[in-house]
């Protein structure tokens, strides 16, 4: 169910992320190796998110499969970037395949991804939801779970909480209210990134200065290590650190 990744570290071409590794997230797109929780293929929508330069992130996305998109190979092919963010997704049952459902979500410099469902959606939610103001709830992208867990790691960013504690209190919060729900989170703000492991696969390849987060490995080339449930890691280009997530 959904695969996503985040990438800092020196400028490459969206393709060098997305296209061009044997088992690169387009290839997971339609022949995931590790698919958990249902789900056979990612084709209901994807996005890539990308930071030109200092400033806030461009988006790009789409509600049908990244390979039968006429304009992502050429995008890819020509957009550089040093801080990526992109996700192909595989709508859980009875929720909306629209381009707003399609991760990443953004605001200023944050973009956000989720891989996994709540459980008992929406009702197990429903007090949680409740301590938002009515306004985020009435403009979500999209009547889906993965925009809800937005709107709350969203509210805590806002309210000043530094991002590692914004996931891991979200995934606490949302674990308590809805149990054996799948909580893989990313976000980034183009210089760090925060992810959740709690209940879907992630790997992370750190190297010269560069790291790449990914549900799934890009190729069979030694440096990648998978992260063990229950964990939250933090990683900058330089530095990748894990620790267990708090637990209610
Ligand atoms: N439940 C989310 C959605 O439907 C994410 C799905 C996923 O991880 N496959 O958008």
């Amino acid at each position: 169910m959904c695969r996503h990744l985040a990438y800092l570290g020196p400028p490459v071409t969206l393709a060098e992320l997305l296209f061009e590794p044997a088992y690169s997230l387009v290839r997971q797109s339609w022949a995931p190796r590790d698919m958990r929780g249902g789900g056979t293929i990612n084709a209901d929508g994807f996005g890539v998110g990308w930071y030109p330069g200092d400033g806030e992130p461009v988006r790009y996305r789409r509600a049908q499969p990244i390979w039968s998109d006429p304009t992502i190979a050429d995008l890819a092919a020509v957009t550089r970037s040093g801080a990526v963010l992109a996700a192909v997704r595989s709508a859980t049952v009875g929720m909306a395949v629209l381009d707003g459902a399609a991760a990443p979500f953004a605001e200023g410099r944050w973009l956000f991804s989720h891989n996994g469902v709540i459980r008992g959606w929406p009702d197990a939610v429903v007090p949680l939801a409740a301590t938002l103001p009515v306004r985020d709830l009435l403009t979500l992208d999209a009547a889906t779970d993965s925009a809800l867990l937005w709107a709350l790691v969203r509210h805590r960013l806002r309210a000043g909480e530094d991002a590692a504690r914004a996931v891991a209190e979200t995934v606490a919060d949302v674990a308590a209210a809805a149990p054996g729900s799948r909580l893989n989170l990313l976000l980034t703000d183009g210089r760090s990134v925060v992810a959740s492991v709690a209940g879907h696969a992630l790997s992370v390849r750190a190297a010269r200065g560069s790291v790449l987060l990914a549900s799934e490995p890009h190729d069979d080339a030694p440096g990648w290590r998978p992260v063990p449930e229950g964990q939250l890691v933090t990683a900058t280009a330089d530095e990748v650190r894990v620790r267990p997530l708090p637990i209610r």
